[in-house]
């Protein structure tokens, strides 16, 4: 399950957030957090 969106996914299609453990997000709200993150 996506951390961010909340949708169900398989956990092939989703990503570990680096230093967050246990929290997974899908490639698009990881492009997402990252573009926010890296914008500050
Ligand atoms: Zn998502």
């Amino acid at each position: 399950m996506c951390g961010c969106c909340g949708r169900d996914l398989p956990r092939t299609t989703v990503h570990e957030l680096g230093g967050t453990s246990e929290v997974y997000v899908c490639r698009r709200c990881a492009l997402w957090m990252a573009a926010r993150i890296g914008r500050r």
